[in-house]
């Protein structure tokens, strides 16, 4: 068996995006020479995503204006969270609903994705950098 590791890294300008990382994560499974076996790419901080659905602009507002009316970002005062002195108590609940990670199986060489699936990197506290580990199994 073979195994494969990377960090993919970011450092998003604003307090939140959605990035599609499909690219990244099919050159690591070039490189990786895996091509049959199983990825795993999930985030590596408790304030942002990785999820998969549609790369799709109206869905992308769909979602931050859904995050925004279940875990708004002001007040801030209104998160426990935040006593700590922090402002991010919304991202922390917004990264939960959006998920940690994704598994995707590889099959002849490539990411077997349903119709439309892409990998997305969700961020809700950005400004600094971050990183996504991508794992790939299999021979
Ligand atoms: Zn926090």
């Amino acid at each position: 068996m073979k195994s494969y590791r990377k960090d993919l890294w970011f450092n998003i300008p604003t307090r939140r995006a959605f990035v599609n990382v499909t690219p990244q994560v099919e050159e690591c499974l070039q490189d990786s020479g895996i091509t049959d076996g199983i990825a795993l790419i999930n985030a590596m901080h408790i304030t942002a995503s990785v999820f998969i659905n549609d790369d799709e602009s109206g869905l992308h507002q769909d979602y931050e204006e859904w995050l925004e009316k279940l875990a708004p970002h002001e007040p801030v005062s209104k998160y426990r969270h935040n006593r700590t002195g922090e402002d991010n108590g919304d991202a922390h609940l917004k990264r939960q609903i959006m998920g940690r990670e994704v598994v995707v199986a590889i099959s002849e060489g490539r990411l077997d994705f349903g119709p439309w699936e892409q990998i997305f990197y969700g961020e809700f506290d950005g400004r600094r950098k971050k990183r996504v580990l991508v794992k790939i199994i299999g021979e």
